[in-house]
């Protein structure tokens, strides 16, 4: 049973869907098409340039990457139609998976791309004339994808701590509530510059507390560019799924807690290789020369597979699977924690 429970909806929109989309909507921006040639870019073309080439440090140039393709949100309907293709795409190599959607981000670009500057909006306005129609342009292509394909697809919602702004995400926050029902959890994901480069703001914290009677299954990227202290923060809003987390091998302690309480770590092996290289390898030389996922399961963690932005990390599903075999991960406890995660957050085990 392949599931995919760790994957980004900005970071699943393949070369191929963006200039479908932008052939559709006639996106004429350097990214998509070719001026002096006075054509659209190939998908070969425009892959080059939302691929990461190589692993660095320097979390910008994956963030380019992103940039590049959110160039395509230009409309509701071009968010809709990228969002289908997404879902579809996830669809065609696994048997379920879970999305993550970073709503006040999609909201914020396509707000950008119209020439206004989000900032001037007040957040009764960025809600309802952006975020909502996008939220529900992406559950009805979520609905639309699991019907013709059969293949079931959770939806979670990130909520970033970059955190630009607390009455907007205040608003944001009502309309979650309100949609609730289609939605499987919440997420708490993003990039901040050092020195905390993993900051839970407590005004976003208040907020996931007025969410969580609604979304009770909350999961934190943690331990991933900070430390094992980032994961041990963390831990202290209960989270049911950590983002990553490969930094809990830093301490026995975080590992024996995270085992104690049967928390799922998140891991992404070619995620880490790209974003995080020196960090890993340190991690790696401290374990006898395994990797983040295999010394996890050897520490009784549970752990679970995820391709999380495809697209810019030049991966699928199947080839995390393949990363994982070849280093010698223990496929078969990976399975069943997916299994066991899935019917955690679901409350039904996955139809085989
Ligand atoms: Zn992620």
């Amino acid at each position: 049973m392949k599931l995919d429970l760790h994957r980004h909806l900005e970071g699943s929109h393949s070369a191929d869907a963006l200039i479908d989309v932008a052939r559709e909507f006639d996106i004429r921006t350097p990214t998509f098409y070719d001026e002096p040639a006075a054509r659209f870019r190939t998908p070969g073309e425009l892959a080059t340039e939302i691929t990461m080439a190589a692993p660095t440090d320097d979390s910008s140039v994956f963030y380019r990457c992103i940039v590049k393709a959110r160039a395509a949100y230009v409309s509701v309907p071009a968010i809709g139609a990228l969002a289908r293709a997404a879902f579809r795409e996830a669809a065609a190599e696994t048997d379920g998976f879970e999305m993550r959607l970073s709503l006040f981000s999609m909201a914020r670009t396509l707000i950008e791309h119209q020439r206004i500057d989000w900032r001037s909006l007040a957040p009764n306005e960025f809600v309802e004339r952006y975020a909502r129609p996008i939220l529900l342009e992406v559950i009805a292509a979520r609905d639309h994808a699991q019907f013709a394909t059969g293949t079931p697809m959770l939806l979670r919602l990130g909520l970033s701590r970059t955190f630009e702004s607390e009455p907007h995400y205040r608003a944001l926050s009502s309309i979650i509530i309100e949609h609730a029902h289609a939605l499987v959890g919440l997420d708490v994901l993003g990039i901040v510059p050092p020195p905390d480069t993993e900051p839970l703001p407590t005004a976003l914290v208040a907020i996931l507390d007025g969410l969580r009677p609604h979304l009770p299954d909350l999961t934190i990227h943690a331990g991933e560019f900070a430390g094992h202290a980032s994961v041990d923060r963390t831990l202290s809003l209960s989270p049911r799924g950590i983002g990553h987390g490969v930094h809990a091998l830093q301490s026995r302690a975080t590992l024996e807690r995270l085992a104690r309480e049967e928390i799922t770590l998140e891991v992404c092996p070619t995620s880490n290789r790209l974003l995080i290289p020196t960090a890993l390898a340190a991690l790696e030389r401290a374990h006898g020369g395994h990797t983040p996922l295999r010394a996890l399961q050897a520490a009784d963690v549970h752990c679970i597979l995820g391709s999380d932005d495809p697209t810019p990390m030049g991966t699928s599903f199947r080839t995390e699977l393949e990363v994982a075999r070849a280093a010698g991960v223990d496929m078969a406890r990976l399975a069943a924690d997916a299994v066991r995660r899935w019917t955690e957050i679901t409350g039904v085990p996955p139809a085989v």
